[in-house]
């Protein structure tokens, strides 16, 4: 996200998020659209089909490095997202960015340097941003 559809998008947040401006309200907004994207990936599983999940133990070598395991442990995914799914599931977490943008207006937050504190935190550490 550039900086500018970020400054914008949280401008247009404060303008709209009108129903829900108690921070309560907002809270759980945030938990529920939450809720809708993994409900979202859920039904891409289990109605449509699109993408199947294999879980299962992540065996790692004893020699493999943090380095490594980038290579090494699998998402659990296979398939990919057919069109409808992606939709929705993209809707779902404009959604939630909608909640988290009004979370950070109600506490002054600026969202944009959110995104560039955790960018530039992630940079700094690498893989060793195990959070
Ligand atoms: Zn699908």
């Amino acid at each position: 996200m550039n900086d500018s559809v970020c400054r914008d998008f949280q401008q247009t947040v404060e303008q709209y998020l009108i129903r829900h401006q108690s921070i309560l309200d907002i809270l759980s907004k945030t938990q529920e659209t939450n809720a809708r994207i993994n409900r979202a990936v859920t039904k891409s599983v289990t109605q449509c089909g699109c993408i199947q999940i294999k879980g299962k133990k992540n065996a790692l070598p004893d020699s493999a490095s943090l380095m490594d395991m980038k290579a090494l442990l699998s998402t659990h995914i296979e398939g990919k997202l057919c069109e409808h799914c992606q939709d929705i599931i993209e809707q779902e977490l404009g959604k939630n960015l909608f909640y988290l943008a009004g979370l950070c207006n109600a506490l002054g937050l600026n969202l944009e340097e959110v995104l560039k504190n955790e960018n530039n935190k992630v940079k700094t550490l690498r893989i060793f941003n195990l959070t």
